[in-house]
């Protein structure tokens, strides 16, 4: 039952939480040049362990993209540009369902979108900056469009572009650690709702459940209450006897199963075509001499 309190404890201050946030997203976008493409399966299977436990923390704290959306939000902030979560309703409702309808294309191998997404891919335009290249022209255009968007409205990308934000979502489908919101403290203030980069719903959740969260901790962080809303294991109080997994409709589990399996697949494709291309760097060079007669 949501109820009034007035004998409310004090705003619980995180401001570690965010600076811890800001410094991880740095790290990981600064570390891009020294990141070495053979680390991809031991990252793969930590982040999926990661996140089928608690959630997409890549989205939050490591992607390079939500470094530059962030650090945008941040500065508009600072010259009192307002800034919403919300494109308007219509553009949201069209956009909403795109970034798993793309993921389902690339997974189905269905090449034109695959070729769309990588030429135009605001990441690469990052990748290629950061990791010393040229980065394509398109890419270019792409990430300035969305870094311009999140002077106005939070994390556009994430929200309705990116297709691995859709897979790391999934991922956290059955996530047992969450955002727990305290029903017995709430003030049902909103401010959870308005400070949400992803549109959730936080005011109106028990736990959040959102394929969208992005464990950026802004809801727990701005909650003035202090003690309403907090990160750990999903509680019975909070989810009584594995509701949730009850309350997901057999397509829900089983997109979250193929989503799974493909990314398993794609981690061992992966080792077979390093395994291969090492092999093949083995093979001894046969020198052709010529002689002349
Ligand atoms: S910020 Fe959200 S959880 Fe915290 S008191 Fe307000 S409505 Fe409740
Ligand atoms: S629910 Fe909280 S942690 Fe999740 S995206 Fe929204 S503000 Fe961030």
């Amino acid at each position: 039952m949501e109820q009034s309190n007035n004998s409310l404890k004090p705003r619980k201050k995180l401001p570690w939480l965010q600076i811890a946030r800001y410094t991880s997203l740095t790290f990981f976008t600064l570390s891009l040049p020294f990141f070495n493409i053979a680390y991809i399966p031991v990252i793969s299977v930590a982040l999926l362990l990661l996140f089928v436990l608690g959630g997409s923390f890549h989205c939050g704290w490591m992607c390079p993209m939500g470094f530059f959306q962030d650090l945008t939000t941040l500065i508009a902030r600072k010259f009192k540009i307002k800034q919403k979560a919300l494109l308007p309703r219509k553009w949201h409702l069209i956009l909403s369902p795109l970034r798993y309808l793309i993921f389902i294309g690339m997974s189905m191998g269905v090449v034109w979108v695959s070729t769309a997404i990588f030429m135009g891919d605001a990441r690469h335009a990052i990748t290629g900056f950061i990791g010393g290249k040229i980065p394509i022209i398109i890419g270019i255009v792409s990430f300035t469009a969305f870094i311009v968007l999140s002077i106005f409205y939070k994390r556009v990308f994430c929200s309705y572009f990116c297709y691995l934000g859709s897979i790391f979502g999934i991922q956290g489908a059955s996530r047992i650690f969450t955002i727990k919101r305290d029903e017995r403290t709430c003030i049902s203030c909103k401010k959870c709702d308005q400070v949400c980069p992803m549109n959730i719903a936080v005011a109106t959740s028990h736990n959040v459940q959102s394929l969208q969260c992005v464990n950026c901790f802004q809801c727990i962080s701005t909650c003035p209450t202090g003690t309403t809303l907090s990160y750990g294991l999903i509680t019975p109080e909070h989810d009584p006897l594995g509701a949730k997994m009850k309350a997901q409709s057999p397509a829900q589990k089983s997109l979250v199963y193929f989503v799974r399996i493909i990314l398993v697949a794609s981690i061992f494709m992966y080792h077979f075509n390093a395994k291969s291309k090492k092999q093949e760097s083995k093979q001894p060079q046969v020198e052709v001499v010529v002689e002349s007669s």
